[in-house]
């Protein structure tokens, strides 16, 4: 635990915050800092777990049985802290895309069909609404944030 502890000190990494704004919606369902949670609680898959604790987002503070198969235990988990605040500064603040998704825009063809960054979401709008998406991001996105 203590490797964990002496990480979370670190300032995030350039990789983390990247990470974490092309896939807001993932970031979106970390529970906050100081919360032991399990994976299957937040919708978190596999896949992303695995690349949230890479960039030291999240860490392993035990394992559990709790309400899964007796036989398979599973990772308890924590948001760093610093994860956590970025997270509400940075992503909580989206505006949403026409589709629902907390997410940012993506360019099917260019110039005329965009779709929303989300893994999960076939969306398609066009270039007038991604450009609304885009100017309201900046504006909002800094209501929660202090300083640059
Ligand atoms: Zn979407």
């Amino acid at each position: 635990m203590s490797r964990s502890a002496s990480r979370t000190a670190d300032a995030l990494n350039r990789s983390a915050k990247r990470f974490m704004r092309a896939h807001p919606n993932q970031a979106l369902r970390l529970p906050d800092a100081g919360e032991t949670w399990v994976a299957r609680d937040h919708g978190l898959g596999e896949a992303p777990l695995q690349e949230f604790r890479e960039r030291d987002i999240i860490y392993v503070v035990g394992r559990t049985r709790a309400g899964g198969d007796a036989r398979s235990a599973v990772n308890e988990w924590q948001t760093n802290p610093r994860a956590a605040a970025w997270i509400e500064s940075h992503i909580e603040g989206f505006t949403r895309t026409p589709c629902g998704c907390s997410a940012g825009v993506r360019t099917v063809k260019r110039g005329s069909l965009f779709t929303c960054t989300a893994d999960d979401c076939d969306a398609r709008f066009s270039r007038l609404v991604a450009e609304a998406v885009v100017q309201n991001r900046g504006p909002v996105m800094g209501q929660g944030a202090r300083g640059p």
